[in-house]
């Protein structure tokens, strides 16, 4: 699976479901893209959102 933030529209509605599991808590947010994520992984620029 690519990052989030390299996906298009095509590929949010097709992984729709996944999407919501990797995004409803989200630990890391792209420092580039604004996009929040469970797993770094899933960013282009992941940052903790850790306090
Ligand atoms: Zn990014």
């Amino acid at each position: 699976m690519k990052t989030l933030c390299k996906m298009k529209k095509d590929d949010i509605s097709t992984c729709f479901k996944k999407l919501t599991d990797i995004t409803c808590k989200p630990k890391y947010m792209c420092t580039k893209c604004a996009r929040v994520a469970k797993d770094e992984k899933y960013l282009c620029r992941a940052a903790s959102l850790a306090k």
